[in-house]
């Protein structure tokens, strides 16, 4: 991971934590296959949501090894009944097309999940056990690095030393930020590794605090933390793949049959390759390089291309970032923001910078997808994309992440262009106690504006930014067709007119994900030839807060059970508030 998006993740999580020329997948050929020939798998349900226009609902489905190849009536799937067919009676639930997030954060997940948080913690000691719950779980030797420890916090209110982390993980180096991100805090394995002793100088712009005897106590100033984050190693590759199969793990429980893994290095899509060649891959990830320091390298790069819709992992796309944030004033906005007039928010690639970099990405190849939440962001991403001339960023499924505040002369630009408006449905509901201040009414308008979007041609893709947001899918369709947060307010929802139905906001997880990677017409459906990508619902879907406790009963992917009986999504992890953004 790239130190950029190490801090990133780490601000964001506080805890650590085509070508043109390449044409999309031919539509599916395979036809049903007579009855008689057995099938592997057969799910009997309440209700099949198919998303396919031509038979909308159903009530069983039959798959034959990584493909559907009837999908119907309970009583006709006899036909595919032989000795060796697995026949799972669900009565009462429902079966949807696996959904997908369109924009999370796998590799970023299985960094938090693993990440111990000392973020409020009342002491030094609350600190250090958590520290030792970390250790235990990993092999000797290994690093332990986390964020979020105050002294102020805890009796005597002063700097802690080694100590305490010396005793909770004797054979790991740690390393904790304080939680400002100004301080670190060590244990003596760590300044061992990192070289760090009695003669070590206090670099310019940092301060190493130290004993009466001249000894380093553990405690790093600014600067003085390079001293020992510059020697941490980079993480080596079984760790990458850990990290990537507990986050797929926890995407599995939440119903994700897939992920659009939004910004990772090289590193990581190489675990990810392992993983996928050893079969050991259970979601699929459709990934993107993170970041302008890796545009130059792609000109020797051809992108993924998966023309059958079952590969595991497919590397095709690029990920910049236009501006920043709205909760900390990062995202560029046209005008001054309404709570700050001194500040409108901040460029974090130049109108031109983007359009050269839309150009190079395009002529790559590649797909890109640029972080845009501001309504200068969001035009300068779209006036990079529209100088690519006609078509062009059409063609290669350009897409703007986030598409947040959008003015209204731009809204119409997404469907003119052919670009993918990829949102998150959460970030609203989270946002809407404070986005108000920060915009000011009359530029609300545009913001958050699913239906507006919808209805001027645009495509919608759904996801959640996990980890910022909870992974659930369930949560966003929720915010989408409520706007309303878990408790129900506001009455009636947040600028109503925003929401969309329930099977608006399942397209945007299913047959839209698909799409935009370039596996439509084999996957985000279900009907017979598709890939047998499903998810297994409790109980059927209902535009209301139990859509949110919906449990998900077994996950399909290609065919093959990746999870049953998953718990219940419990109401405590789903977190409604993102102080970040
Ligand atoms: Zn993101």
């Amino acid at each position: 991971m790239s130190n950029v998006l190490r801090a990133t993740l780490l601000s964001l999580f506080g805890s650590l934590a085509p070508g043109c020329a390449s044409p999309g997948p031919p539509a599916a050929t395979a036809t049903p296959e007579a009855p008689g020939a057995p099938a592997d798998l057969v799910i009997k349900a309440g209700v099949v949501r198919t998303m396919d226009p031509a038979k909308p609902r159903a009530e069983a489905v039959a798959v034959r090894g990584e493909r559907i190849v009837y999908v119907g009536s309970a009583a006709d799937t006899k036909a595919f009944v032989g000795p060796g067919t697995r026949v799972v009676e669900l009565p009462g639930r429902a079966v949807v097309p696996g959904l997908v997030d369109g924009h999370g954060h796998l590799y970023g997940l299985g960094i938090a999940l693993e990440t111990p948080s000392v973020r409020g913690a009342k002491s030094v000691e609350e600190a250090a056990a958590v520290v030792a719950e970390a250790a235990k779980a990993r092999p000797r030797g290994e690093w332990i690095t986390g964020r979020g420890w105050d002294q102020n916090l805890w009796p005597g209110a002063a700097f802690p030393t080694h100590g305490p982390l010396d005793a909770a993980a004797p054979e790991h180096p740690v390393a904790l930020r304080r939680v400002d991100g100004h301080a670190l805090w060590a244990n003596a394995a760590a300044m061992r590794a990192a070289g760090v002793g009695r003669g070590t100088q206090d670099p310019p712009g940092g301060r190493v605090l130290r004993d009466a005897a001249g000894e380093p106590t553990g405690v790093f100033i600014d600067k003085a933390m390079d001293l020992v984050e510059a020697r941490i190693p980079a993480d080596p590759p079984a760790v990458r793949e850990r990290r990537i199969l507990r986050a797929a793990e926890e995407a599995l429980s939440c119903g994700l049959t897939g992920v659009h893994e939004m910004g990772i290095d090289d590193e990581t899509v190489t675990a990810y390759r392992a993983l996928a060649a050893a079969g050991r891959l259970p979601i699929r990830v459709h990934a993107y390089l993170a970041g302008e320091g890796r545009l130059e390298g792609l000109r020797g790069r051809a992108p993924d291309v998966d023309a059958t819709g079952t590969a595991m992992f497919v590397l095709r796309g690029v990920k910049l970032f236009a501006d920043g944030a709205l909760g900390s004033r990062g995202a560029a906005l046209l005008e001054p923001y309404a709570d700050e007039p001194s500040t409108s928010g901040l460029l974090l690639m130049e109108p031109d910078a983007l359009a050269r970099a839309a150009r190079l990405v395009a002529d790559a190849g590649f797909q890109l997808a640029v972080h845009a939440i501001g309504d200068r962001a969001n035009r300068a991403a779209l006036d990079a994309f529209e100088a690519l001339g006609p078509g062009r960023a059409a063609a290669l499924r350009f897409r703007v992440e986030h598409a947040q505040i959008v003015s209204p002369d731009d809204l119409p630009r997404f469907s003119a262009l052919g670009v993918i408006a990829s949102m998150q449905p959460t970030h609203a509901t989270s946002d809407m106690p404070w986005a108000p201040a920060r915009l000011g009414a009359h530029r609300l308008k545009g913001a958050y504006a699913w239906r507006s979007l919808r209805s001027s041609g645009a495509r919608l893709v759904f996801g959640s930014d996990f980890p910022v947001e909870d992974a659930s899918p369930l949560l966003g369709m929720y915010a989408a067709v409520t706007r309303q947060d878990l408790s129900g307010q506001p009455p009636g929802g947040w600028m109503p007119e925003e929401r969309l139905d329930l099977d608006e906001a399942l397209l945007a997880f299913t047959a839209a994900p698909a799409y935009a990677s370039w596996a439509e017409g084999q996957r985000g459906r279900i009907a017979p030839g598709y890939v047998a990508d499903l998810t297994v619902l409790g109980r059927d879907l209902s535009p209301d807060r139990s859509l949110v406790d919906t449990p998900i009963d077994m996950v399909v992917v290609g065919g093959r059970v990746a999870r049953a009986g998953a718990p219940a999504l419990r109401p405590d992890r789903h977190p409604m508030s993102r102080p970040t953004q």
